[in-house]
């Protein structure tokens, strides 16, 4: 039996104009580029992102097409977000840090046909103009072009529209959004969201928004870019649940982002670990949190245990960590606790938050062995990770190769983590599969030995990667950088990890390096150090 409800497509464009109606006097606030704090409304919003609808049309865009953005987290940003997908074409984020010659590669693999963005990337879009295709048209976001030939500048071209559209009606399956992958092995991959998967999603975030302060009267900082997996949902969850929105602009360092969140009262920040640590830097420093400062939401890479500690413990704000990727909508699970994990002692309840959490609503997981064979979800078994739901890609966009390799016989994709799942549903990701250390035919898990690592008071960040050996195949190297002004020997830290890991887990040795390579989204570049160690010599 048919029911009969009416069968509405799911529309982005309908979270803007919900969010101007019944959250219109809402705030947005953005540090910008300009190095000034602009604010404006829900309503501003909804208005400035019908203007550029019309400015995008007369430029001669339509369904189908891809924009692409090179813009920090700010107002016009979202404004991108929501005028682009709007109108049926789709919105191209790319992150600046990623390598020239990849860059050029995704602004042709996607075909865009105009790049925003802001004034500070004139200068890197000048350097590689001669590589990108002829026909892109250039509009910088603000009031002039700042010298980028025959480029437009955004405010006079929104100026000349009206503040009120018909957002056109369409498929929820019409591609709204394309992420490319960072691209560690081979090619950026293209993943291409829908408005269906980009809704369905945001709900999912709603399901358990007051845990991660997605409320009316919570102020969120995304510090996770806007350029990062649609920084995980945010930009559509936010509207929808009517949040305050902060947007830190390009200063992500621990003082700018300390005072920010003091002076507008920030109740809720997103971000990578790796911003975390020079937050926390500062409260130390300062000796307490921003006022009101009261969860913190960390994920992109494991959130190490002493972080999380440090967070809770010393100045009171509680962890949500979470796991994703961006071959999914983007956020797959979250520590959410509920009740009766909420009465456990702090202590048993932190141990929860070093998991990367339990799935989201519309995201199943399951982890199987190497056959393909499903194992149980006890806590111990640990295989390679795959999901399936509605935020998951069913294929990169253009490449049907790649594509052919990621999903099993049933149709899940497969994540390339390895992990485990506790009979509470809690996630571990034990590894990613290319970075598990293989070591006489049994798995050490980099990640767990790079944490214990990290609570060695010297050690500021670290690595761990397989280095070869004559008899094991594989063993552990431990690659450090130290606090400034610290000091420590290979003996010193293993000394300390020896009651914290297994013996036969003990890095056979520790190097210590001045900086660590990172990717363009911020983590260690594993592959990077692999390259660069690759001669090293265990003793
Ligand atoms: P990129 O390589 O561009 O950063 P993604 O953001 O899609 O791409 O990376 C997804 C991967 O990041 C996951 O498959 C997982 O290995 C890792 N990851 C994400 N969040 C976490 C987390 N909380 N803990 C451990 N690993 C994580």
């Amino acid at each position: 039996l048919q029911g009969q409800m009416m069968d509405r497509p799911l529309m982005i464009s309908d979270i803007v104009t919900y969010a101007a109606e019944i959250r219109g006097d809402q705030e947005i606030v953005s540090a910008r580029v300009e190095g000034d704090r602009h604010r404006y409304t829900y309503k501003d919003l909804a208005g400035r992102a019908a203007q550029l609808a019309g400015a995008l049309r007369k430029l001669g865009i339509g369904p189908g097409d891809r924009v692409a953005t090179l813009a920090w987290n700010g107002y016009r940003h979202l404004e991108l977000y929501y005028g682009i997908s709007g109108i049926g074409a789709v919105c191209h984020t790319i992150n600046p840090r990623l390598f020239a010659e990849q860059i050029v590669y995704v602004v042709g693999h996607a075909e865009d046909k105009v790049l925003f963005l802001d004034a500070t990337f004139v200068p890197l879009v000048q350097g590689l103009r001669d590589r990108l295709p002829k026909g892109l048209r250039y509009v910088v976001l603000g009031d002039e072009t700042h010298g980028l030939e025959g480029a437009l500048a955004y405010e006079a071209l929104l100026a000349e529209q009206p503040a009120e559209i018909d957002w056109p009606v369409f498929d929820e399956r019409t591609a709204s959004g394309i992420c490319y992958t960072s691209g560690t092995t081979g090619h950026p991959k293209g993943v291409l969201y829908t408005h269906r998967s980009t809704l369905l999603h945001s709900y999912g975030l709603m399901a358990i928004a007051t845990e991660v302060g997605l409320t009316p009267t919570d102020s969120i900082l995304p510090v996770v870019p806007l350029f990062h997996v649609n920084a995980w949902g945010l930009p559509y969850a936010m509207p929808l649940t009517g949040t305050r929105i902060v947007m830190p602009g390009p200063k992500l360092d621990g003082e700018n982002l300390f005072r920010l969140m003091e002076e507008e009262a920030v109740t809720s920040a997103w971000g990578v670990p790796t911003v975390w640590l020079g937050l926390l830097g500062e409260m130390r420093k300062q000796g307490r949190k921003p006022t009101g400062f009261d969860v913190v939401v960390i994920g992109g890479s494991a959130a190490p245990e002493p972080m999380i500690r440090e967070f809770e413990v010393d100045f009171g704000v509680r962890v949500v960590h979470g796991w994703g990727m961006t071959e999914m909508s983007p956020v797959g699970t979250l520590t959410t606790m509920g009740p009766s994990l909420n009465a456990l002692p702090e202590a048993e309840k932190r141990a929860f938050k070093t998991s990367q959490g339990r799935r989201m609503f519309g995201c199943e997981l399951k982890i199987v062995d190497e056959a393909g064979d499903r194992l149980p979800h006890d806590g111990v078994a640990f295989g390679e990770l795959l999901v399936r739901g509605h935020g998951v890609m069913d294929g990169y966009f253009g490449d049907a190769e790649a594509s052919a390799a990621v999903f099993d016989d049933e149709g899940w994709m497969r994540t390339g983590d390895v992990a485990k799942i506790d009979v509470h549903g809690f996630l571990y990701i034990v590894d990613r599969t290319k970075d598990v250390i293989k070591s006489g035919g049994e798995w050490i898990s980099s990640l767990d030995l790079e944490g214990a690592a990290l609570g060695h008071p010297a050690i500021a960040e670290c690595a761990v990667i397989a280095a070869a050996h004559p008899k094991w195949g594989e063993r552990p190297l431990l690659v450090a950088r130290l606090e400034q002004g610290r000091t420590a020997t290979p003996e010193d830290i293993r000394a300390y990890l020896s009651d914290k890991v297994a013996k036969w887990w003990l890095p056979d040795d520790v190097v210590f390096v001045d900086d660590l390579p990172h990717t363009a989204t911020g983590k260690l570049s594993k592959l990077t150090l692999r390259e660069r160690f690759k001669d090293h010599v265990l003793p």
